[in-house]
């Protein structure tokens, strides 16, 4: 009938539309401009062709489709930068507006167009997508387990523009609304149609029928809110049960995000003002805002950071690119302890055959006992079944043979962080493996080229440095020794890249990159105690700075006494000037005096009890000889400590040449440990600050706290050029 590049369109018997999105040459659906023209053609065809009854919009993909590409939003607030400079900054703000507005007032176009339009969900339905699904006035969703619904654009500092706000707020509860709207999270089928988001949930191959069937048993063309007498869910904003909402959503929103996230700042201002108005208005509202944040340094640093740089070295930026794809069937993991228990378990569920190899078979199993457990707890939770359970468990080999390596591809070493021992269990491995093997440790403190010697082959050898819990952490580390060679490193990318993780590649240095810069923050946060400041302010300023937790409560967590251990190897190593003496005392006091090892023993800087909520250890007071009262504390200067210790060890990484680009210190200091993730990152929090606001700041710090503040030369020289990191970076790649 009509061509269209990006979808098919046809129209049956009974005059019912199928429109399916599949665009040519993508493995997902995206939206793109041209995408937009295409939907208000056929939604034009829709409206105006008397002889169809309404439309069904589905996928030919796999999914439904991933939402807006980003790069078109980082296009258009490119041009506003751009009419900014030359026509000024009210032309630029209503180019801006009008451009993001088009695609709310298209899905408005279609939600009035007088003929009703029902959306056949299979797969992932994200952001812009679902809003698209929301505006049609019918959605039924595949009851297969990978079909998610959400609007995830909180989390790359956006929110959803295209009447996602709106729309949900009129579906469902505010309160309910606000979590959903704020939390970004993905939904699935049966939640979804709980939450009152979607109508319907049916077998696969049946969502294009159901949703056809519901035309043509007279779906209605006019969707709820549009309707005479609507009531909104939880009744007018200016209500006594409004009264009950917005309150504390205010609360609920500054304990969220301490009001660090403009974008939820901007959900909550437009679901409240929104709701006060008829839909065409408050779409109006929510446009308003949208355009405002696009333009926020925040949502500018985190779609650089969190979308595209990580996608980037998802896609391997930093693969050897004259290495053929490497071929990793079955992998070894020697050390079959807390680490490689889980190591194990997340390669075997990427669908790879693992050999297990511990010092005898009770070891061995006690490690591969890990994999039955998190199973189980899967399908206690309904995520998967018996079947998968013993499947994965059938990948996995327990052995206490190192024989049992022959055929691997790869072999990780996860034994006892002692180099005579991993020295031994090197050689027993070589012994074992194909001379094409890649061997990786993933040793956390001991440097990859000093293991390497032990190897036969250094260049066959690397770091694979893997967070814990490794369930959870999609971080991993890689780590080149000094003859570290190109398949090594390939064979490690690709392997990392097969259990779905996002790997940055890093030089080999003492503590590499991600706990170099942690052990930073928790230094600071016990300077703070040492000089005296009450323990719950220095927690509390972690966590306003954005930290997912304060520096005490990030030193419980990885072992108080583990902190002591780093800190006499390091004094043992480099000398007494290496070290902080107030640290090495406030530890020693800890553990050795007070037996106080963290979480582990239940005590550390916090009680742990059995039942309820951890609290801080109201002994703390006695370890401190001064005491800074409560209303002479600098709450901001607090926080601009535990950033900045963090910021300025990432650019001495930079300055030392441990790493190499900007996007993995980013992407790598928000993965590994949570690093205030509206700031873009370690080196962006940096860039965006500017190098000369950034080194003035530092030099402030200094003069009050100490030379750990001075600034490496590196940014003094980029303070004097006005160079960023990114800057540099893009310049280096261009010569
Ligand atoms: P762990 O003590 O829990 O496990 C070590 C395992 O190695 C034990 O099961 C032990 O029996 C086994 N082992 C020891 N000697 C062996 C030998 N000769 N042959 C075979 N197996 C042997 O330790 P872990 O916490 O799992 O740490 C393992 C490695 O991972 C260390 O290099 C550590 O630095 C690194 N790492 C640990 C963490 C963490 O959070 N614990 C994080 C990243 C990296």
């Amino acid at each position: 009938m009509t061509n269209y590049t990006n979808f098919r369109f046809e129209v049956d018997a009974d005059g019912i539309a199928l429109a399916t999105w599949d665009m040519p040459g993508r493995s997902m659906n995206v939206i793109t401009g041209q995408v937009m023209d295409e939907l208000s053609r056929i939604i034009e065809t829709v409206a105006s062709d008397e002889a169809i009854k309404g439309c069904v919009i589905t996928s030919g993909k796999e999914s439904f489709s991933g939402g807006a590409d980003l790069t078109m939003l980082q296009a258009s607030n490119a041009e506003y930068m751009r009419l900014a400079k030359e026509k000024g900054e009210e032309a630029a703000t209503t180019f801006l507006f009008e451009e993001s507005r088009k695609l709310s007032l298209l899905y408005r176009r279609l939600e009035t167009s007088g003929k009703p339009f029902a959306a056949a969900v299979h797969g992932v339905c994200l952001g812009g997508a679902f809003e698209l699904a929301l505006a049609c006035h019918f959605r039924v969703l595949s009851d297969v387990d990978s079909t998610r619904v959400g609007l995830p654009e909180v989390k790359v500092g956006l929110f959803p523009g295209g009447g996602g706000t709106q729309r949900v707020a009129r579906l469902m509860q505010t309160g309910d609304a606000l979590q959903m709207l704020f939390k970004g999270e993905q939904i699935r089928p049966l939640m979804a149609r709980n939450m009152g988001l979607v109508h319907s949930v049916a077998p696969r191959d049946e969502i294009v029928q159901t949703a056809k069937d519901w035309i043509k048993q007279g779906g209605s063309a006019v969707a709820p809110w549009d309707q005479k007498g609507f009531k909104l869910p939880s009744n007018k904003v200016y209500s006594a049960a409004g009264m009950q909402i917005w309150p504390p959503a205010n609360a609920i929103y500054r304990r969220e995000t301490q009001d660090n996230y403009p974008a939820i700042r901007a959900i909550l201002e437009a679901v409240y003002q929104g709701l006060q108005l008829p839909m065409d208005l408050a779409l109006r509202v929510e446009s308003r805002w949208f355009a405002k944040i696009l333009r926020s340094k925040e949502a500018a640093a985190m779609i650089r950071t969190l979308f595209i740089s990580m996608q980037d070295l998802n896609k391997g930026a930093r693969r050897p690119k004259d290495v053929p794809s490497i071929t990793i069937r079955k992998v070894g993991v020697v050390g079959a302890g807390f680490m490689g228990a889980s190591v194990a378990y997340v390669t075997a569920n990427a669908g790879l055959e693992v050999v297990l190899i511990d010092r005898d078979m009770e070891a061995a199993e006690k490690g591969k006992a890990h994999s039955h457990k998190l199973m189980s707890d899967q399908i206690m939770k309904g995520r998967a079944k018996t079947a998968d359970r013993d499947a994965l468990l059938a990948r996995i080999t327990a052995s206490a043979d190192y024989k049992d390596l022959a055929d691997c591809d790869l072999v990780i070493e996860a034994v006892f962080e002692d180099p005579t021992v991993k020295a031994e269990v090197i050689q027993k491995i070589e012994a074992a493996i194909r001379p094409d093997c890649i061997l990786a440790s993933n040793t956390s403190t001991l440097p990859i080229t000093g293991l390497a010697r032990s190897s036969r082959s250094a260049d066959q050898f690397i770091g694979i440095h893997f967070f814990s819990p490794v369930e959870k952490m999609m971080l991993v580390e890689i780590i080149l020794g000094k003859e570290t060679g190109d398949r090594a490193l390939a064979t490690a990318l690709d392997y990392v890249r097969l259990i779905k993780k996002t790997p940055i590649v890093v030089n080999d240095s003492r503590g590499f990159f991600a706990n170099r810069c942690v052990l930073a923050y928790i230094l600071e946060g016990h300077l703070m105690f040492a000089e005296g400041l009450p323990a719950p302010m220095i927690e509390q300023a972690g966590k306003q700075a954005g930290m997912p937790v304060g520096p005490l409560s990030l030193n419980d967590e990885v072992g108080v006494d583990l902190g002591l251990k780093i800190l006499k190897a390091t004094k043992a190593q480099l000398g007494e000037a290496a070290i902080v003496p107030q640290q090495e005392e406030l530890l020693t006091r800890l553990v050795e005096k007070e037996g106080r090892l963290g979480r582990k023993n239940r005590k550390g800087f916090y009680d742990y009890p059995e039942a309820g909520q951890k609290r801080l250890w109201p002994g703390l007071k006695d370890l401190q000889t001064k005491r800074v009262e409560p209303e002479f504390v600098d709450m901001q200067e607090l926080k601009e400590r535990l950033l900045v210790t963090q910021a300025l060890e990432a650019a001495r990484t930079v300055e030392e040449g441990v790493i190499t680009d900007p996007r993995e210190a980013d992407v790598g200091s928000i993965l590994g440990f949570g690093f205030a993730p509206y700031t873009g990152g370690t080196l962006s929090y940096i860039d965006f600050m500017g190098a000369k606001s950034f080194v003035e700041l530092c030099r402030k710090l200094q003069a009050k706290h100490g030379d750990r503040f001075a600034p490496p030369k590196l940014l003094l020289d980029m303070a004097a050029s006005g160079e960023t990191f990114y800057g540099r970076a893009e310049a280096k790649r261009a010569a």
